[in-house]
């Protein structure tokens, strides 16, 4: 099993989804938690790792500065973040906007040209001025986050290979019960715990990774 949670992506997002105007822009969420992939688009730690980081909507555009207090619910300035790198990024903007330096974000920027995840420290390594200032700016490195990083890959790899051996059992099994070698029940009842085990080895992995399916978005209300 290979596994891709915290890379940064290798070419620009090209959003998929057109909701309408809402009252409210917290209502983008939804929408947004389906276009990125329930994943923060900065500090890339899926919303299913851990439920109580606050994920929510960002303006990118910071909607405290004036000039930009007409962006507030227009999709394009909306991003899906969490809570630390939100509150982080703030009401930050270049003062220079030529120049930068600026946060990168998925739309604007091919992600893995400026920051590079390495999965055997766990950091955010910046590749650019630009990744370097998103970096510091939003604290990617702190120690809890890396430190959440590596044990991450860490259990995934051990439910990866819990999992291979799972199903090696599953098949040694049957073959015992093809080849008469154990009753019904007890291949019954033996198959049926490992499968148990599986499903809870599997939503560990998808948890982990951000890959348990999402409600379809055309059934959002
Ligand atoms: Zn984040």
């Amino acid at each position: 099993m290979n596994f891709t949670v915290f890379q940064y992506p290798k070419s620009k997002h090209t959003r998929s989804l057109t909701p309408r105007l809402f009252k409210r822009y917290q209502t983008y969420k939804r929408y947004l938690q389906h276009e990125f992939a329930r994943t923060c688009v900065y500090c890339r730690q899926p919303d299913s790792s851990a439920p109580n980081l606050n994920f929510g909507v960002d303006h990118y555009r910071p909607k405290g500065i004036a000039k930009f207090a007409s962006l507030e619910r227009d999709y394009q300035n909306l991003y899906y973040c969490c809570g630390s790198c939100n509150s982080r990024k703030n009401n930050d903007w270049p003062k220079d906007e030529l120049k930068g330096p600026y946060i990168v974000n998925p739309c604007d920027y091919i992600m893995s040209q400026h920051l590079r995840f390495e999965s055997t420290s766990g950091i955010m390594a910046p590749r650019t001025k630009f990744g370097e200032y998103t970096e510091e700016l939003l604290q990617l490195n702190d120690p809890i986050q890396v430190e959440y990083r590596k044990t991450t890959l860490q259990t995934l790899k051990m439910a990866a290979s819990h999992l291979a051996a799972l199903k090696n059992q599953k098949s040694e099994i049957l073959k015992l019960f093809q080849q008469n070698k154990i009753p019904a029940d007890v291949y019954n009842d033996e198959s049926n715990a490992i499968d148990d085990e599986i499903e809870t080895i599997e939503v560990l992995i998808q948890n982990n990774t951000g890959t348990k399916p999402l409600l379809r978005v055309r059934n959002l209300k």
